[in-house]
């Protein structure tokens, strides 16, 4: 359920988001497209339909529900659901729609394969490995056991193996990933040696644009690259995520602009006092608009390709920028929270920077607002 009855759009190109994708698969190997949490704020079925033309055939979201909304839209491409089967109804989900789930325990593929033989069908899963994150997931000891059970199991049939990678976007921590790869590596060895055969899958996007020459694997899921972020940004390694191209906006609009005399104080704790003689416009976004708070004197906007710093608190569906020496803004002129032209351009890493997050919390929070693909 988007925000309703505001004024800000959420535009997403997705041409975009096939670029990357096309930029992304150019690496080698198949491409999960992570499109989980409505495709982080971009649109599920938008999303998928667009990657779909342009080849993908398996995609990644988060619940099953998420995947049976996906399948019931007419998605023929495999469905990975990343959260598994977490209530006993996820599992007929799973089996009705042709989910692929990832599976982390036992005791999840014991209650799986008692619903498929109930049901008189034969469900796919994809095994999840715990190689460094001490999240979810099954240990390279269980590996052997894993190999024998699944043999013996007519109805559960093993077509993917993978694990995630702790720190593939930190230049500082490569060691990291290697070991987890190293691991990852033996586990899959071992599974295949035990007679499963599937398809292996390590990386995640960082991974993809860093690692894939030493531990691509089989199929790399990519999840924050499609949406154009390069997590290699501002760091040594920047180039490696050269071209990603952003896909999401937020614009909303100016409800007022006046002038504000030097030593006079602006919204709620007067917590900005003008040093100087000011205009500053009122603009239609705030924390109901999943504009976060946080941003109180801290973020910009960009008006006209102009970046424009905000002045004191964020409100509930207001909030005040500096415009000064901007003669010609008017009430109804449009203004980007995301994006913009030219080099006063926010972007997500700007954002959320300011915001004290990282970019994939500014698309989901911004994409609950009304969107428009284009
Ligand atoms: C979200 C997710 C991804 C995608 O990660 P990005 O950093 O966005 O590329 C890959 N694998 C798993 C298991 C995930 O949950």
């Amino acid at each position: 359920m988007p925000i309703e009855h505001n004024y800000l759009r959420t535009r997403i190109r997705t041409e975009n988001i096939v670029a990357n994708y096309t930029r992304l698969r150019a690496q080698g190997g198949q491409v999960v497209s992570v499109i989980k949490a409505d495709a982080y704020g971009h649109g599920l079925l938008e999303t998928a339909t667009a990657l779909a033309g342009a080849g993908c055939e398996s995609f990644a979201v988060g619940s099953a529900a998420e995947g049976a909304a996906l399948r019931d839209a007419g998605c023929t491409a495999e469905i990975l659901s990343l959260l598994g089967p977490v209530l006993p109804e996820d599992e007929l989900l799973i089996i009705e729609k042709n989910l692929v789930p990832f599976m982390h325990d036992f005791d999840q593929l014991a209650r799986l394969a008692v619903a498929c033989t109930r049901l008189g069908r034969v469900a796919k899963v994809a095994l999840k490995f715990d190689t460094g994150m001490a999240r979810l997931g099954f240990v390279e000891a269980d590996a052997p056991k894993l190999a024998e059970m699944l043999c013996a199991s007519p109805c559960i049939e093993v077509v993917m193996v993978s694990s995630h990678l702790a720190t593939a976007d930190d230049p500082g921590a490569f060691e990291f990933v290697a070991e987890q790869g190293a691991r990852f590596a033996r586990i899959c060895q071992a599974l295949r040696h035990g007679g499963l055969t599937f398809r292996a899958s390590l990386c995640n996007s960082a991974g993809i644009l860093a690692h894939a020459g030493a531990i691509g694997f089989d199929a790399r899921r990519a999840g924050i690259a499609l949406y154009g972020v390069n997590p290699f940004a501002g760091s040594a390694r920047e180039a490696l995520g050269h071209g990603l191209l952003p896909a999401m906006e937020t614009v909303t609009r100016i409800v007022s602009v006046h002038d504000l005399p030097r030593g006079a104080s602006i919204s709620y704790g007067r917590t900005y006092v003008a040093e100087r003689d000011m205009r500053v416009a009122i603009v239609a976004a705030g924390y109901a608009d999943a504009y976060s708070r946080g941003l109180s004197n801290k973020g910009f906007m960009c008006l006209a390709g102009r970046r424009v710093p905000i002045l004191g608190r964020v409100c509930m569906q207001l909030t005040a920028v500096d415009v000064s020496g901007l003669d010609a803004v008017r009430p109804g002129d449009a203004i980007h929270l995301l994006g913009g032209e030219g080099p006063g351009a926010v972007t997500a890493d700007d954002l959320a920077l300011w915001w004290g997050t990282i970019p994939y919390e500014v698309f989901c929070l911004l994409g609950l607002n009304p969107r428009e693909h284009v």
